[in-house]
């Protein structure tokens, strides 16, 4: 699902988007100047690979997730924004959006279950 931010109003807009067993829902709101904000929760799971015995799991996901967004390029002060800022070209890409949160959590260090219990 894609929003164009001329689109954007006051009013949010109810967005979701869905990637093999993850879904990504919420509303994206217009901000201030060139900014939108999203704001949502991240739930489905996701296949991980654990950290210390490469062994790999299935990872149940409930974030909340928050999120600015800018069109174009962001020249503001971004230690003003408490939100992590995507930056996207002419409309908000709900799938793009998702993909990248799944990318960090995989980056992120995790353990499976079976190690959590033997620590
Ligand atoms: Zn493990």
């Amino acid at each position: 699902m894609r929003v164009p931010f001329s689109r954007l109003g006051s009013a949010p807009i109810a967005v979701k988007a869905a990637i093999d067993e993850t879904l990504l829902e919420g509303e994206l709101k217009r901000g201030t100047k060139e900014l939108a904000f999203f704001s949502g929760r991240l739930t489905g799971k996701v296949k991980l690979n654990c950290d210390l015995c490469a062994e790999e799991y299935d990872c149940n996901l409930d974030e909340e997730i928050k999120l600015a967004l800018c069109e174009g390029v962001f020249d503001g002060e971004s230690e003003k924004i408490e939100e992590a800022i995507i930056e996207c070209e002419d409309a908000i890409d709900c799938e793009e959006i998702l993909r990248g949160e799944i990318a960090s959590i995989k980056c992120d260090y995790h353990r499976c279950e079976r190690c959590k219990a033997n620590n």
